[in-house]
């Protein structure tokens, strides 16, 4: 496969072994790109932005109808792609697809709405208006657990906006990004001649890649999602250099269950939130707070539905839970599991369980009962374990709710309007998605998605974050014979 002018070949010799974790098995070895492909990308990326830019917006929308009905015919080999390897269930599977599908349609409707405002000017005879441009090249780089619904959340807005996209995936899913670029370069065929060379380009590799693309004044815009230690790096650099940034990073997500809760639809949001992708969604629930009341029904009916979930190879029957992506990843999570032993936590579950070769990495999901909210508590591990904790009363448990690091997503049951409110209020939940009567995950792409705190602050996605994607100007018109001051400033120079 040609791709950055740099042969793509699925076994490379000494090259850079993309593993599964459905067997983790080597599955294929790239060639990584070195900094100066890297540059030579960048450089290509620019010319095409000069180009990109003039060519109308909704024009440069067709372009993306064309990539959705291309993702449309695609979508089952995708699906089950990202299935390999990321190690999702085929419904996950297809459902990272739908939702490229979906953010590519947003586009095409935004890509006749980039409108700026028309505001009132203190001077006579004059006209204030903001206009959107494109922005410049976009830098994105994605984490391993979306393989490429995050890519398609950047790379379709910045699309419609008029900048090129360059985009590292993570290098243990490389495959998945390679077959984005295959099914988008149907699309520019279908296009024809008005879209520039290196208008879309993959670049395979780890951090030094990234780094590379984090660093070049002649990258625009940054979006990097990945963990709150990769954000800590990334963010300081782009601004090092005055660039945007938009920083996707781990989060800490809770639900509270309250007395008056439907606890049965409690039960399934939970079971979804905590152990769909095998603990491995940034939005994942990994903190339950519930009412003393309810908790004695609502936790014994938790803990049967994890003792009795499916856990298997995503690609044959119909398991729920999949593998954890690798070694490290299962090793944090029994560290966790340890350490929590030691605070008074009770954990059920979370033993490895035995699917092909010794070299996968599968669990059962855990539930731990904790006193208190403390230790591995306050933090993100990347593996399906729910701490649960009892309390008593409401604003005290808000004051829990936001007492950590991530603000990524969050959740409350209840039936009782005035919970609900108080949650959705100024001193409520702090996340940037605070829902009701569902779990935290499962994001639609027509909201703008992100999270406060240490994940980082950005937003992608829907509502107003395509503005991200474009550079502001305000502009002023002077119509009248006259030259007012704004603030009746005089300045007479006779
Ligand atoms: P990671 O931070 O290890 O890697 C993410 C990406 O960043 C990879 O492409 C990696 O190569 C790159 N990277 C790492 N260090 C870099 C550096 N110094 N410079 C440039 N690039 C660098 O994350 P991961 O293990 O792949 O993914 C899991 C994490 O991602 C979790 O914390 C999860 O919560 C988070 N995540 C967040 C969101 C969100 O939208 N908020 C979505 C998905 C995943």
């Amino acid at each position: 496969m040609k791709n950055c002018g740099v042969e793509t070949a699925l076994a490379v010799e000494g090259g850079m072994k993309v593993v599964s974790p459905v067997t983790g098995e080597v599955v294929a070895t790239l060639k990584a790109h070195d900094v100066a492909e890297t540059e030579a990308a960048i450089a290509k990326a620019g010319e095409a932005f000069r180009k990109w830019r003039m060519v109308p917006g909704p024009r440069r929308g067709e372009l993306v109808r064309l990539f959705a009905e291309e993702l449309r015919n695609s979508k089952d080999d995708l699906g089950r792609m990202v299935s390999i390897e990321a190690g999702k269930s085929p419904s996950e599977g297809l459902g990272e697809v739908q939702e490229m599908i979906d953010i590519c349609d947003f586009a095409v409707g935004l890509s006749r709405q980039l409108y700026g405002l028309t505001i009132a000017t203190e001077r006579p005879g004059h006209r204030m208006m903001e206009t959107w441009h494109p922005l410049g090249v976009v830098g994105i780089v994605t984490a391993f657990n979306f393989p490429c619904a995050p890519w398609c959340w950047n790379s379709a807005l910045a699309l419609v906006c008029g900048d090129p996209v360059i985009w590292k995936p993570s290098e243990k899913t490389p495959l998945t990004a390679l077959a984005c670029q295959a099914v988008f370069e149907r699309a520019l065929v279908r296009f024809g001649a008005d879209a520039p060379d290196g208008l879309s380009q993959v670049l395979i590799g780890g951090p030094d890649v990234g780094d590379a693309l984090v660093t070049s004044e002649k990258v625009a815009l940054i979006s990097a999602t990945g963990s709150t230690r990769m954000g800590r790096i990334v963010g300081p650099k782009v601004a090092a250099r005055f660039g945007k940034c938009i920083l996707e990073l781990g989060g800490n997500n809770a639900g509270i269950v309250c007395p008056s809760a439907d606890l049965d639809m409690a039960l399934r949001a939970i079971a979804f939130g905590a152990m769909g992708t095998a603990g491995q969604r940034c939005t994942t629930m990994r903190r339950l707070f519930v009412h003393e009341s309810v908790y004695d029904q609502l936790v014994p009916a938790l803990k049967k539905a994890y003792a009795s979930v499916t856990v298997g190879n995503p690609l044959e029957g119909q398991a729920l839970v999949g593998p954890l992506i690798d070694e490290a990843a299962y090793d944090g999570m029994v560290a966790a599991l340890g350490e929590v032993k030691d605070l008074g936590g009770v954990v059920h579950g979370g033993e490895r369980v035995s699917v092909g070769p010794d070299t996968a990495y599968y669990v059962k999901p855990a539930i731990v009962e904790m006193p208190s909210q403390q230790g591995p508590v306050l933090r993100e591990t990347f593996a399906p374990i729910l701490y649960v904790m009892k309390y008593s009363d409401f604003d005290a448990v808000l004051e829990l709710h936001n007492d950590v690091g991530g603000g990524l997503s969050s959740s409350i049951f209840t039936t009782d309007l005035r919970e609900m409110e108080v949650f959705l209020s100024a001193r409520g939940s702090d996340c940037g998605i605070a829902n009701v009567n569902i779990g935290t995950s499962g994001a639609e792409i027509g909201g703008a998605f992100g999270g406060e705190k240490e994940t980082g602050g950005g937003r992608e996605s829907g509502s107003d974050a395509w503005r991200a994607y474009m550079r502001r100007a305000t502009n002023t018109i002077n119509y009248s014979k006259d030259l007012p001051l704004a603030q009746g400033v005089s300045f007479d120079i006779g």
